[in-house]
């Protein structure tokens, strides 16, 4: 079997970067993903008529680079500023549209769920139900106790030990409501974030709520069926939004990681080989701008190897 040059496990907003990063020096690089679309924690959900961000909400960005891809992503429609809050940016049509931006022309393979990874004579061998692919150098970016698992057989998995991420469960729901907030935050309560998804720019017209609850909560009622987290926290939700009208649509949306709550400290770690590399928005934080960081450090790193 020939072997890829660089394959890159994950098409998150980590992984994307990291591809078109090297894609722009001229170093072609294989995606997997297990998604059916691409984006990872940057999500969109469509339904008949609406549409929710069931993910990521928006981004702030920090550094003055990654407020450039914005603005650039800006000027070519894949993404807007909110109305209220301007320095801060979403994708178009939704999330996924940044994903999507980044993404152009990059060769993505979707629906593979790499189950392991091996180190051979000549490289690294992935392989997955039904299928497999040999490559000289390896990029990893799923979030990091997924992460761990396809590791095992590598020097980095100790590394990653200190890593913590949290779950977050959310809510996506269809009314009509009294509220005229557009975003409710309390850190402190069981739903910890509501955002009305419909306000944001290019979203479809009917009242579109997403709603996340705290780490504790999602914790205690993370292995409860969707169905139930999705009552639990309606029932919380519409006192908050005085609903006047029964949900067009409810669904509820389990992230067993959504949120780095204790980070690695550095940007990417390679093994000993120099051949591995490993990344996410966990290396750093818990933003995307932080999932960006870590792609472009990850590209360099290739780069230099
Ligand atoms: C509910 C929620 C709200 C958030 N809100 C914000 C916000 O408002 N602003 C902000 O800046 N950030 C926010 N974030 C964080 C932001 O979404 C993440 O920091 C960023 O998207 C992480 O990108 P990533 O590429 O590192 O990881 P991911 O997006 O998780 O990408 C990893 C990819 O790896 C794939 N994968 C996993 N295992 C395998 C495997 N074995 N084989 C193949 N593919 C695999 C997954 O399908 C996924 O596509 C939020 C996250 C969540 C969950």
């Amino acid at each position: 079997m020939s072997s890829a040059p660089v394959i890159i496990i994950g098409a998150g907003l980590t992984g994307l970067t990291c591809a078109r990063h090297l894609a722009d020096r001229g170093v072609d690089s294989i995606l997997l993903d297990k998604g059916r679309g691409i984006g990872g924690r940057l999500s969109t959900r469509r339904g008949d008529g609406v549409q929710f961000d069931h993910g990521a909400q928006y981004i702030t960005p920090d550094s003055s680079a990654f407020r450039a891809l914005l603005e650039q992503a800006e000027r070519e429609g894949a993404a807007a500023r909110l109305a209220d809050k301007p320095e801060s940016f979403v994708g178009l049509p939704g999330m996924t549209g940044l994903a999507k931006f980044i993404g152009r022309g990059l060769d993505i393979r979707q629906n593979i769920r790499v189950q392991t990874l091996r180190r051979s004579n000549t490289g690294w061998g992935l392989s997955w139900d039904g299928g497999g692919l040999a490559a000289n150098r390896v990029v990893m970016t799923v979030p990091v106790p997924q992460a761990i698992d396809l590791l095992v057989e590598t020097s980095l998995s100790r590394a990653l030990d200190q890593v913590r991420m949290d779950p977050c469960l959310t809510l996506m729901v269809a009314a009509e409501a009294e509220a005229t907030f557009n975003m409710f935050r309390d850190p402190d309560a069981d739903i910890a974030w509501i955002a009305r998804d419909s306000s944001k720019p290019g979203r479809p017209g009917t009242p579109c709520w997403v709603a996340q609850a705290s780490a504790d909560f999602s914790r205690r009622h993370l292995e409860s069926s969707q169905e139930e987290i999705a009552e639990i926290m309606l029932q919380r939700v519409a006192a908050k939004l005085g609903l006047t009208s029964q949900p067009t649509y409810l669904s509820a949306h389990r992230w067993r990681y959504a949120l780095t709550a204790h980070p690695l400290g550095q940007s990417h770690l390679q093994d000993d080989t120099g051949t591995l590399f490993v990344g996410g928005d966990w290396c750093l934080g818990a933003s995307a701008e932080d999932a960006w960081q870590s792609g472009c450090a990850l590209a360099d790193a290739v780069l230099a190897g």
